[in-house]
């Protein structure tokens, strides 16, 4: 690894752009979420300082400390699990929730939305490979989740799916689900739901963040690499 968070930056950016160019996408069709959960807000700044705009945080009160105190405003993130009783911090805070996955959770973005008189960009997420361990519907049940939040709730808009794959050694073995969740964002794509456009496809971290762009991912929410290993 390169010895700064600029330089790790600059090289991720590199490998997704000769990714986009080698199987032949605009690379301009694909976000870097710099990760900065649990990285001190000096982390931040280094990446401001070089023009970064978009960042991932798991914690909503994380999130919510680090909007307030950047010396920019920049694009944060919520990419981690949303309790119901922590929508508050980041509803006009957030540029996008990425971790939509109940009628629950929706219900309190629609009323903390609406209170405020907002708009809120939120994804689906689909727990691809069904591990235990993690939050999202099953790919069966993503579809009627999205008809059932489009038809409720006018403040929220639905953009498109997120993905955290199985930590693998080789992440050709994550490929499937990549490829997967692809096809799962064009088959609802092709329902034309009113107020849902399906024009993201969050998927692919340090480990596997290439293989995702080779099957269609659109943002990238890349942590280690760039910030080196959390504590
Ligand atoms: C921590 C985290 C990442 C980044 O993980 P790295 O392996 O450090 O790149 C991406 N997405 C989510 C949801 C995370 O919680």
């Amino acid at each position: 690894m390169s010895e700064t968070i600029q330089e790790r930056y600059k090289e991720v950016r590199e490998k997704i752009d000769e990714t986009c160019k080698r199987v032949g996408r605009d690379p301009s069709e694909v976000t870097l979420i710099a990760v900065s959960k649990t990285k001190p807000l000096s982390d931040i700044e280094k990446l401001i300082e070089i023009n970064v705009n978009d960042f991932g945080e798991n914690r909503p009160q994380e999130l919510k400390e680090k909007f307030e105190a950047v010396s920019t405003p920049v694009r944060f993130h919520q990419i981690g699990h949303l309790q119901t009783n922590k929508v508050k911090y980041i509803i006009n805070k957030a540029v996008l929730i990425h971790s939509v996955d109940s009628m629950k959770l929706a219900l309190m973005i629609e009323k903390e939305a609406a209170k405020r008189d907002l708009h809120v960009d939120v994804l689906i997420e689909v727990n691809y490979a069904e591990e235990e361990s993690k939050f999202g519907v099953k790919k069966e049940e993503a579809l009627q989740l999205i008809k059932d939040i489009s038809s409720s709730f006018r403040h929220i808009h639905i953009k498109g799916l997120m993905t955290i794959a199985p930590f693998v050694d080789d992440p050709e073995e994550n490929r499937p689900i990549f490829k997967g969740m692809h096809e799962l964002l064009l088959d609802i794509k092709s329902e034309n739901i009113d107020n849902v456009d399906m024009s993201i496809l969050s998927m692919g971290m340090t480990n596997d963040y290439i293989v995702a762009i080779e099957e269609g991912a659109t943002m990238v929410r890349v942590g280690t690499a760039i910030f080196g290993e959390r504590a």
